[in-house]
């Protein structure tokens, strides 16, 4: 079974949300910055702080001028903040290598730092309009029911083959009905609650199928009480200070076990996300002086 494509570009036309990074004046450095910030944080929270970033670095050489101290604090709590670090050691690349340029090619986006599979070819498909198979969570839900009549599996390498299969072949239309598919699982086809009453398609083979149930049972992830608490808790102390804090500051900032924040801490210094000055004070990452 495939998608068809008609429906499904039809559907995009009349619903799709009007974000700031689908405007015709977004460059292909703004929807990077966006891809990155939405990996794993909902739409609402990443569009007040990406206008703020595409306003205070409209260019690549912007943002790499700024210390890694700097694109932290931006960041704030959007969560996952390696991404922050990784944007900007992409930002220096892009400066100092591509003439302030994101490469359109895929081969190219890929050498980058912390540019992925999924985010190389959202660029080289969303900001170059190329013919390109894109795959998230949502369009392998889509593709998993639609096409083949079972929630997904685990990521595999088959998936982009089988995701590029499903694209038209001119090329803006192609690079359209990736954008339309993502819509439709982020809106429609929903890993919990699909509205297959308000679904665009025609034919689906799950729901054909009887909706049969997952093999894979997900397991929702917490966030109260983990280690990734701990981290935030202590990035927190450091991203609201103006210079290096004592050991006491992180102590308070997380005193439910301390174990559990002698890990977050050895771990948020591992990941160059903070580092130790010499006097054994604590700072965001470029903010003190590394000890050896
Ligand atoms: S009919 Fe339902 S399950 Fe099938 S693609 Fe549409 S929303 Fe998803």
């Amino acid at each position: 079974m495939s998608i068809d494509a008609q429906a499904l570009l039809g559907w995009f036309d009349d619903t799709a949300r009007a974000l700031p990074w689908r405007e015709p004046e977004a460059t292909a450095w703004h929807i990077l910055m966006s891809e990155i910030m939405l990996q794993q944080t909902p739409v609402v929270r990443v569009e007040p702080i990406w206008r703020e970033w595409v306003t205070r670095w409209p260019v690549p050489s912007a943002m790499a001028a700024s210390s890694q101290a700097e694109v932290l604090r931006a960041w704030g709590k959007l969560g996952y903040p390696r991404r922050a670090l990784r944007l900007h050691e992409c930002a220096r690349v892009l400066a100092a290598e591509h003439g302030d340029v994101v490469p359109a090619d895929v081969d190219v986006l890929l050498s980058l730092p912390g540019i992925g599979a999924y985010t190389a070819r959202a660029v080289a498909c969303f900001a170059y309009g190329q013919r390109v198979p894109v795959v998230d969570t949502n369009v392998r839900r889509v593709v998993a029911r639609a096409v083949h009549g079972r929630e997904p599996g685990n990521p595999s390498s088959r998936d982009l083959a089988e995701t590029e299969a499903l694209l038209p072949a001119p090329v803006p239309r192609a690079a359209r009905f990736s954008a339309a598919l993502m819509e439709l699982g982020a809106l429609v086809c929903t890993a919990r609650n699909p509205d297959c009453a308000r679904c665009p398609l025609p034919h689906c083979a799950w729901v054909a199928a009887g909706k049969p149930a997952a093999d894979v049972v997900r397991k929702v992830q917490k966030y109260e009480g983990t280690d990734r608490q701990a981290r935030g808790r202590l990035l927190d102390v450091l991203r609201d200070a103006s210079g290096p804090v004592e050991r006491i500051r992180l102590d308070l900032a997380w005193t439910r076990d301390p174990g559990q924040r002698a890990r977050a801490l050895d771990s948020l210094l591992v990941d160059g996300l903070i580092e130790q000055t010499d006097d054994g004070l604590f700072a965001l990452a470029g903010e003190g002086s590394p000890t050896g």
